[in-house]
């Protein structure tokens, strides 16, 4: 079993970055939420923790505490850039360790490819950038921290936008699914002869997520699939 650690920065006390009608503290709450539907929808063999999941303060030495305690896998922070700024970026410790700068490598070939999709650039040109930021420092297993857009330039026209939000989420769950070389859930299979079959697509706790994986099937595939209980 892996174990992913989901660091949603800021939060209660601490909004993070404010503009535009945006705080940072409850657009990365959003971004996580997306990472975890889709990690659940479509793999399997992993355990997720969170810092938090709703709006409370969290230290920065907490953070990465928890996270030692539970024996992550893998750690990723999540945040919203300001400054006036545009554009991409992540950060790896200022010294990192071989498995830091290989995730780095990996979640942002999949964050990039997304972002470039919406026009977003990359921040000074380097997507892949290092500092020496707490979380990152204090953690024991690889770690990034996510930068995904700036709140108070024109970007804030794309972090008004879910499908962005979405999207970008998704790249980064990606992009921690092949650092972590989890088995895809879902078993693609073709209908032959005009026969119907019975797809098994896995167990889910919340309805919520079954609803997305049917809406899902129906829009990539056109399959009408059904909801039964288990
Ligand atoms: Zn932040």
């Amino acid at each position: 079993m892996k174990k992913i650690w989901l660091d949603a920065g800021h939060g209660g006390k601490d909004p993070g970055a404010v503009a535009n009608g945006l705080l940072e503290k409850e657009l990365v709450l959003k971004m996580q939420g997306y990472m975890i539907d889709y990690l659940r929808i479509h793999y399997e063999g992993f355990l997720i923790e969170a810092t938090r999941t709703k709006d409370v303060f969290e230290t920065l030495q907490g953070r990465a505490r928890r996270a030692n305690a539970w024996e992550a896998d893998v750690f990723m922070s999540l945040h919203i850039n300001a400054g006036g700024g545009t554009g991409f970026e992540s950060f790896v410790y200022s010294q990192p360790s071989q498995a830091s700068v290989a995730l780095q490598n990996v979640v942002n070939q999949a964050a990039l490819a997304t972002a470039k999709k919406y026009g977003l650039g990359v921040h000074g040109g380097v997507a892949n950038k290092r500092a020496n930021y707490s979380v990152l420092r204090e953690t024991a297993m690889p770690a990034i921290l996510m930068e995904t857009a700036y709140i108070d330039s024109k970007d804030t026209a794309l972090l008004k936008n879910n499908q962005f939000l979405r999207d970008m989420s998704e790249a980064y769950a990606c992009g921690l699914a092949k650092f972590l070389g989890l088995k895809p859930k879902t078993q693609v299979q073709n209908v032959v002869n005009g026969k119907k079959y019975r797809l098994r697509t896995g167990t889910f706790n919340d309805y919520t997520t079954a609803e997305r994986m049917v809406a899902e099937l129906k829009q990539k595939y056109g399959w009408t699939v059904y909801i039964e209980e288990a």
